[in-house]
């Protein structure tokens, strides 16, 4: 990491490449809002104050749905256009205090909600790797930033997939924590008991590094857990030795891409190598994970977007019949087609006559898959390896169904279910295109996981990015 005395000139280096690989709206698209002049000026306040903090003159990018001040939050969408926060994400404020510049706020799906950063009311971001291709969602701009280095870290957030799909479609390594290990305080609300915030990295290390520094509980946020946070560091350099990892049949199904599934079998060989042993495992309830998920996470959305008023902030519309004429115009006009479904979905499965059909069938049917977990961990599994997502990057506009979309959260959206912690880190290619490698493991073994995936990344070296 950049030393102090280098702030300014790692913060210019970070806007120098954002001109380099085009990242504004007639380019990649992956950064939405940024500000040199206050940038540097934050940055010269880090060397001035002699920050010594772990990411001292660090850059840092930001998803647009993470509250920060001086710059928009609009969660890429229309209805908070120019809106800026009144106070900060604690993630934001434990970043700042540990040295790091924001340099951006980056492109996302509108309100996180799809598996592209093509929902984004800002026009679609698109994949360093290649650029007629999406960088995933909806942390997708988060993810092109860090491959197309313009930082080495950068924050998502995940509600089913959205920080680990986007790692594995750009070759970076994105983290979902254990639910409760990062403050959601200053997180834009899209499913409140899905949500946690995420962190890219170029490499584990990277990773590691910012998690450590943005976990841990805060009183803003009474979900998050009070237990002291390890050094996630400190899990490098470990051998794999007496670790047990799980290989989920339901995770590798016939339909799976031959060449995924290879890549897949020499990751596991190569922790076989480093002492680990292999065991195939099965969690039963996977198949229902898609439409629990597509109840659960609407239905808290339904209620957490009602805020969204023409009253308390950003857009406003005048309609033709008062308050309830401005409700429906600002909504209308605010929200793009995909938040306008899941408004929909989610206030149907709540309403009085299906809530017990779809909602709480819903609830029920997650415990079960929250049980499969720890019915293997209890098993003496300690980590889980699976493909983070059935395919590589697609192109842009080839995914035009919904439903086709929400497939893409097929491996992920069960560890947000479980609340359990999860990763995605670079595996190799498939057709010059990247893909990723998950690990899952138990409630807040985030060091085991952190463990698994050093020791994997170090094994393939240059093999992981061909
Ligand atoms: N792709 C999923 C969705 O559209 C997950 C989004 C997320 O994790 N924020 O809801």
């Amino acid at each position: 990491m950049s030393t102090t005395r280098s702030a300014t000139e790692a913060v210019a280096a970070s806007f120098r490449r954002m001109d380099e690989v085009k990242a504004g709206a007639d380019g990649l698209n992956c950064m939405l809002w940024t500000d040199r002049d206050w940038s540097l000026a934050e940055a010269r306040a880090v060397e001035e104050r002699g920050a010594t903090g772990p990411l001292a003159g660090t850059p840092v990018a930001v998803k647009d749905n993470i509250a920060t001040l001086h710059l928009p939050t609009t969660c890429g969408s229309r209805i908070l256009e120019g809106y800026v926060s009144a106070y900060e994400a604690t993630v934001i404020t434990r970043l700042r205090e540990a040295g790091a510049v924001v340099v951006g706020k980056t492109n996302c799906d509108e309100f996180a909600m799809g598996s592209s950063t093509e929902h984004s009311a800002y026009g679609p971001a698109r994949n360093p790797v290649d650029p007629s291709r999406v960088p995933g969602g909806s942390s997708g701009g988060s993810a092109a930033v860090v491959a197309a280095g313009i930082t080495r870290i950068a924050l998502g957030s995940e509600t089913g997939g959205s920080v680990r799909q986007p790692a594995a479609f750009c070759g970076v390594v994105g983290v979902k924590p254990t639910y409760g290990r990062v403050s959601r305080y200053g997180l834009v609300a899209f499913a409140s008991s899905l949500d946690q915030v995420g962190v890219f990295g170029a490499t584990v290390d990277d990773a590691a590094l910012a998690m450590e520094v943005i976990a841990g509980c805060d009183p803003h946020d009474s979900t998050s857990a009070n237990r002291e946070v390890p050094r996630y560091r400190d899990s490098t350099g470990q051998p794999l030795k007496g670790v047990v990892i799980g290989r989920p049949k339901e995770y590798f199904p016939g339909s799976l891409d031959a060449r995924m599934r290879a890549l897949c079998d020499r990751a596991l060989d190569a922790m076989r190598e480093q002492g680990a042993e292999v065991r195939d495992v099965s969690l039963p309830h996977t198949d229902l994970a898609i439409p629990v998920y597509y109840i659960i996470a609407p239905a808290e959305a339904s209620s957490n977007l009602a805020r969204f008023d023409g009253v308390r902030y950003g857009l406003r519309v005048r309609g033709n019949d008062g308050l309830r004429g401005m409700y429906d115009a600002t909504r209308s006009h605010g929200f793009g087609p995909e938040v306008t479904r899941r408004i929909l979905l989610g206030t149907y499965v709540l309403s009085a006559g299906y809530y017990d059909a779809y909602y709480k069938k819903a609830q029920e049917v997650r415990t079960l898959i929250a049980r499969d977990f720890h019915h293997v961990f209890n098993s003496g599994v300690d980590l889980i390896f699976t493909p983070t997502t059935p395919t590589p990057a697609f192109e842009l506009g080839a995914i035009m169904e919904p439903y086709e979309m929400y497939l893409n959260d097929i491996f992920t959206a069960t560890a947000n279910l479980a609340g359990v912690p999860a990763m995605s880190i670079p595996i190799g290619r498939v057709d010059g295109l990247p893909v990723g490698g998950q690990f899952i493991a138990r409630h807040f073994d985030e060091p085991g996981m952190f463990r698994a995936a050093y020791a994997l990344e170090h094994a393939l070296g240059e093999e992981a990015r061909r």
